[in-house]
């Protein structure tokens, strides 16, 4: 056991040791990374990010990079994400609307909201995958083959969607304040990621949570963290909602139950047989606690800070 502390990347308070873990869903590495976490803003944070690992760590089988299965649970995730996006382009005035998803692979989203609103002009994606380039430009979006990170525009959005990406960069504040550069003046950010302050987070702490995803996710926020994130920049938040967190639940109990037999095989967990089963059971269990407790994924909306 560690009992290091260091100082937390976001407010600069002191952090403990939280857990130390490796990679249990993709088995791209056989190095432990150690997580710490804030004790004065609750962010969850991996000590050395690999950030030169990145072609190990995001193997050609990984699920962004591959089309999205046509299971039932990915069915009903899909309506309900569709219909929280129709909600949000409602109340986003305009005449014309310009949308961006950052980490949209080949347009799957976009796909599915594009039709929902006659106002919505135009769609585009930045990714890395320069194969889900031809996807994004067959299904008619523009196409930005750049990392966030090094990505630069002059258009202005009055959409940008970010869904599980804010957790996988380095430098997420810097991120956040460019984002607020490409928004529109009464344009709305919307982010999913996970919160680490949630049941399953404690409760697996001392076996494998299944947000650290880990090495992948670097920085996991809480609802208080969320809010420094935001501080330096343009934006602020004008909304956060819980979502139903199956798949770590998933990942959680597969590595508990399994062990050191995955690792055997080394077949990603997410193919795993029992996969869809135990995560249709958790997203109704979390659809049902998520009435009452807040749970492992949070959807935040951001705007223009109103001074500004
Ligand atoms: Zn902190």
């Amino acid at each position: 056991m560690m009992h290091q502390t260091v100082s937390c990347p976001l407010c600069k308070s002191q952090a403990n040791w939280w857990c130390k873990q490796t990679d249990w869903e993709y088995f791209t590495t056989e190095e432990y990374f150690n997580y710490f976490k804030c004790t004065h803003c609750e962010l969850l944070f991996i000590g050395l990010p690999p950030v030169n690992q990145l072609s190990t760590i995001y193997p050609p089988s990984y699920y962004s990079f591959v089309a999205p299965d046509k299971s039932i649970v990915f069915k009903i995730k899909e309506y309900l994400d569709v219909r929280l996006f129709r909600k949000i382009i409602k109340n986003i005035p305009g005449d014309s609307l310009n949308i961006l998803d950052i980490g949209g692979g080949g347009g799957w989203l976009l796909n599915n909201i594009k039709h929902t609103d006659k106002r919505i002009a135009s769609t585009a994606i930045v990714d890395i995958d320069p194969q889900c380039a031809d996807i994004a430009a067959q299904n008619g979006h523009t196409y930005y083959l750049s990392r966030i990170e090094t990505f630069n525009t002059d258009r202005k959005f009055d959409l940008i969607v970010l869904l599980n990406l804010i957790e996988h960069v380095d430098n997420p504040q810097q991120i956040i304040q460019k984002i607020g550069t490409f928004l529109s003046p009464k344009g709305c950010v919307i982010i999913k990621t996970p919160n680490c302050e949630s049941w399953d987070a404690r409760l697996f702490k001392k076996y494998y949570w299944g947000g650290l995803h880990c090495p992948r996710h670097w920085n996991i926020f809480s609802k208080k963290s969320l809010h420094l994130l935001t501080g330096n920049s343009q934006l602020e938040i004008s909304k956060l909602l819980y979502t139903q967190g199956a798949p770590f639940w998933t990942y959680s109990l597969l590595v508990l139950l399994k062990g050191n037999r995955l690792k055997k095989d080394k077949r990603p967990l997410i193919n795993h047989p029992l996969f869809p089963f135990i995560s249709a059971c958790f997203a109704v269990f979390d659809f049902i606690r998520g009435a009452f407790v807040p749970t492992s994924q949070m959807f935040i909306l951001l705007k223009h800070k109103r001074d500004h």
